[in-house]
Formats: structure tokens, sequence, C-alpha cells
């Protein structure tokens, strides 16, 4: 959500004549969007705060604008502790930036607020559809900082992703903090679904993915939705946070162990050959030994092709901060984030491992260390393996050579626990939106019989 929020204040900065600069130090308006839903996140934007100081004091006619989750309703403690910071912004609220920029520069911003679409976005980008949160989980910040949920229109954001797609954009990943709840707050009532099926029609638009779901606000509606539209892909995110069910009524989750995973199997059985990430906290106050075994047995259990898992961070202003000590040792987290990184690196080297020899279509998304990079419909990662001099597979833009943006069949030569490797088979195509699900169903079928 950040990215996304820091690409959007970067178009109207640029819609300003602004340019980016490398260096904190070289620019004249530096913007720092803060994440606090970790103490060490926290620790970062302040430290990063204290190195402005000197740079403020040396050129006091700089702007420097702090916004996002640090920057909660009150905040005059921060602007105390923070005397060079310019503007305080809350999530989302780039207007006061924008103005301030806008004065500075002799520009009226006004034309600017209503037009933040990223001007050159990434060919996969991110689309904020709703804002905040109501749930209220006893360990998060995020309600009380992002505020209540508030959704956009579909009109809105069907439009939104056709610009993207004339900017060049070929996959979106729709964003809510509990995007399974979008709508509820619109006028007709809208859901997920709703808008996933309004936005399959955007022509040029290869890809669809959403994030984050919580477990009682997918509904049977919205799963179904990710078999039926062919641009919908099979990979879903759903936290489970802890496999123990006093755990989970601790954290005020709202689900059982039994529904998580009731949750999980009507996905499996209704969407053929998805892929499952989870998020995970491990030692959450108050829990035990023993409790965090359940998280490592609903590991086990449900095997997951990826899992965020974080140790406890205590966030002042929560709940589970008045009301729950942190007592649990350093050293005891850390076991228990070793644990799960070890039950997972196994889980995955079998999971990945089923890839091999199977042909996937992959979106080139980036470079790295000199090699083409991309994803799967099941956000797997597979590095492209470089084809003999002489002998480059003829690709969608004519030329010899992987483009990023280019969508190629790759077969798979190679797994790691993390990421796969691919060879281009010939087949570098857009695929026809229904022989595209087809194929993703057949070729993810496969791989559920082998590694399940
Ligand atoms: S649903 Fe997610 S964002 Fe909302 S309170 Fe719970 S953990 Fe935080």
């Amino acid at each position: 959500m950040n990215k996304s929020d820091s690409e959007r204040l970067e178009s109207g900065l640029k819609q300003l004549g602004l340019e980016a600069v490398e260096l904190p130090e070289q620019a004249d308006v530096v913007v720092m969007n803060t994440c606090v839903v970790r103490q060490a996140a926290e620790d970062t934007a302040t430290g990063m705060l204290g190195k402005l100081k000197p740079v403020k004091q040396a050129h006091p006619d700089r702007i420097i604008a702090v916004m996002g989750c640090m920057v909660g309703p009150k905040h005059d403690d921060l602007k105390r502790r923070f005397p060079q910071v310019d503007v305080w912004a809350r999530p989302q609220e780039f207007d006061a930036i924008l103005r301030a920029v806008g004065g500075k520069v002799g520009v009226d911003a006004e034309g600017c607020l209503s037009n933040l679409v990223p001007a050159e976005p990434h060919i996969a980008t991110y689309v904020p559809i709703v804002h905040g949160c109501d749930k209220f989980c006893t360990f998060c910040i995020i309600p009380y900082r992002r505020g209540r949920e508030v959704s956009r229109s579909v009109d809105e954001l069907v439009h939104e992703c056709g610009v993207l797609v004339a900017r060049g954009v070929r996959e979106v990943t729709l964003l809510g903090q509990n995007v399974d709840s979008y709508g509820h707050d619109l006028r007709p009532r809208q859901d997920l679904a709703d808008l996933l099926e309004a936005i399959e029609a955007v022509d040029g638009l290869e890809r669809i993915r959403f994030l984050t779901s919580h477990p009682n606000d997918m509904s049977s509606r919205i799963i179904q939705a990710v078999r039926d539209l062919p641009k919908v892909c099979e990979n879903v995110n759903l936290p489970f946070q802890a496999g123990d069910d006093k755990v989970l009524a601790d954290m005020r989750r709202g689900y059982t162990r039994g529904q998580f995973m009731d949750k999980i199997a009507e996905i499996r059985q209704t969407v053929p050959g998805v892929t499952l990430t989870t998020d995970l906290i491990v030692g959450f106050p108050g829990e035990t030994a023993a409790q965090f075994e359940q998280s490592l047995d609903l590991l086990e259990a449900v095997r997951f092709d990826k899992v965020h898992a974080a140790m406890y961070s205590e966030r002042p202003g929560t709940v589970a901060s008045r009301r729950m000590p942190d007592v649990l040792p350093q050293a005891e987290k850390k076991r228990r984030l070793a644990a799960v990184n070890d039950v997972q690196e196994r889980v995955q080297t079998e999971l990945n491992a089923a890839y091999m020899g199977r042909e996937y279509d992959v979106l080139i998304d980036g470079r790295t260390r000199g090699r083409m990079q991309g994803r799967t419909r099941g956000d797997k990662l597979v590095y492209i393996n470089p084809e003999p001099a002489g002998q480059e597979i003829a690709t969608r833009n004519g030329g010899g050579a992987h483009e990023i943006g280019d969508m190629v069949r790759l077969k798979i030569t190679a797994s790691s626990p993390w990421s796969l490797e691919g060879t281009d088979v010939g087949l570098a195509r857009s695929l026809a939106p229904d022989l595209r699900k087809s194929e993703c169903v057949g070729e993810k079928s496969k791989v559920g019989a082998t590694a399940v």
C-alpha cells in the first residue's frame, strides 16, 4: 500500500514539474513515506528523520514532508520531536504535500489532486481499492492510523485500470488492508466479485490479483470469481496469524482454526491448482510453546506456497499493548521464527520441485543480475535461462531478446524453495483469455496431484 501511495504522490509531484533525484541530500523536496507496523520499521523512519535535520538546517528553504502510518490523527508529539519536518500528512492525504510544493514552485496544485494515477507505472502495478480497516485485531495499529474502511467506486477503478493499461500496465494487484470487504460501504452495495468482473472487461489487461484477504470476509462469491474470471490469477493470500484457538481469540481475529481450515478447503475445492500464501505472527503475548506448535502443525497441514512470518512486535495504542504484556524473551521468538522458516523451506522445496519439466506462462516483470525474471499466474518467481547465442526465440516484440512486459511460455528446468528457472519454449504470445484459464487449471492440477 505504501509503495502504491508513493507512486501516486510521485505522479502529482511530476505534474508540478519536479524530477526524482538519487539522494535525499540533493532534493528540494524530501517526502518520507512511513510504516509503523513493526517497531523496526518505525525506528528506521525516526533514524532517517534524524539524518535529515542537518540538511534542513543547512537549507531552510527545502521542504521535508512525512506521510503514511507514522502520522496518526494526533501528531503534536511528532511535531515537537521533529521540528525539521514542514508537512505531516496522514496516509493517502496527498493534498497537504502537493499544496506546499505547489506554493514553493509557484504552481497551483489544484489540477494535480484529482489525477494521481502513476505516470510511469511498472507493468505489474498496485491499485488501492479500499482504504483503512474495520477489524481491530488486538495487535494491529493499522485501523488507528489508516482509519475506517472507505471503498473507491467501481467506475473510478475501472477507469483507472484503463488509464494504467494505456500507460503499459499488463497486471494489476488490487489492494486493501482487508480487500475482501471492498464495497460494503458503497451504495448500491458492491463486493470484490463485482469489481473483479468489471475490471476483467478492461481491454489489454492480462492479469488481476488482489491482496490481502481476511478469512471471515472471503465469500464463496469471491472464491467463485477467482475460478470463473479468466484474468483473475489463481493465487490467494489468506493470513491465519496463529494456529491455536485461544491465541486467535486473544488476537480478536474472529475465526477459529477449524473455520480457517474450512475456508482453505473451500478455496482448494473451488479453484483447482490454486496457490496459497499466508501471514503468521510468532510469540504473541501469552502464546505457549504448545500453542506455537499448533501454528507449525497448521503449516504442515496446509502446505502454503509462501509464508510471511514475523515475530510479535508491541505497538503502543493497540489493545494487546494495553492488556497483554509482551514478556516472551526475544531469543524464544527467534527460535519460533526459525522453526517456521525450517518447515516452510522444506515445504516450498517439495512444492516447487513438482514444477520441474512443466510449462507455464510467465509475465516478465524485471531483471536481476543480468537475468530476466517474471511470475506465473500462481505468483511463482521464475528466472529465465539465457538463450544460446544465435538461437534466440522471436518474442512478442519481434526481436530476439526478452523484454519486460513479454508473456513467455517457459519450461521449468530448476527449482529452489524460493524460485524457479525456466527456458523459453518459443511460444511467447498473448493467450486468448479462455485458453489462458484452461491451461492454467490444467497445469496446476498436475502440480497439486504431485505435491500434496
Ligand atoms: S484485518 Fe489486517 S489490517 Fe485490519 S486490524 Fe486485522 S491485521 Fe490489521
